[in-house]
């Protein structure tokens, strides 16, 4: 199989403009026992939540959780319904490459920051290409660990557009141990998850990751 990459040339891959929801100024309401329980945690920490710097802290940190985790109102699958059968015969590989994104670990809730490529071979049917990085943040913006959030992603794509093949990497570091424990910085941490041709035949999986920059 001759595989081609293809970033934005073709017009059936090309997305409809953005529509993007704009960035609410409403602040929403933190309930004062989510408010504590930052508070709890600051005196934990050793800092004391009622000097002036830190008033406002667990309001803000309460709010900038429900974006981190904004995730878990959505489901992912929802940017991968409007499909395009009209592909002009394009039977070669889609890849979006290196999209960065950012996660939080689910055992210490620290950042995971990396970036993520994303490939299919499709059976007549494409997206638009940036609904494949919608559909990464879908699952990132929860607690995460990398591997499944990989897994997710591929699966998502496996059971939506039911391609001939789907291949997910994921290059990221981890807070958790770059900021504490055995203080790494630097050390990137990759997971990938191969599905259909990508997985079946070799040759395949091997050109997707000389693709994908491995
Ligand atoms: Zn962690």
């Amino acid at each position: 199989m001759n595989f081609l990459t293809s970033l934005h040339s073709c017009d059936a891959l090309l997305d409809e403009p953005h529509e993007d929801t704009p960035v609410s100024d409403a602040r929403p309401a933190v309930p004062e026992p989510v408010q504590e329980a930052i508070r709890t945690l600051i005196r934990w920490a050793g800092d004391d939540p009622a000097r002036e710097g830190l008033l406002d802290t667990p309001a803000r940190v309460a709010r900038a959780w429900r974006e981190y985790c904004g995730g878990y109102g959505e489901d992912p699958s929802v940017h991968l319904t409007r499909q395009f059968e009209e592909v002009g015969g394009y039977n070669e590989i889609v890849l979006l490459k290196d999209i960065p994104f950012q996660s939080h670990c689910e055992h210490h809730m620290a950042p995971i920051t990396g970036k993520a490529s994303i490939a299919y071979l499709p059976r007549n049917r494409v997206v638009g290409i940036s609904k494949l990085a919608r559909v990464l943040h879908g699952y990132a913006r929860r607690l995460q660990i990398q591997e499944r959030l990989t897994a997710q992603v591929a699966q998502c794509i496996w059971d939506n557009l039911q391609p001939l093949g789907v291949a997910v990497t994921i290059e990221a570091q981890h807070g958790c141990m770059t900021g504490r424990g055995v203080r790494t910085p630097g050390v990137g941490m990759v997971t990938s998850r191969m599905m259909g041709t990508f997985l079946d035949d070799p040759r395949s999986r091997k050109e997707v990751l000389a693709l994908m920059g491995y």
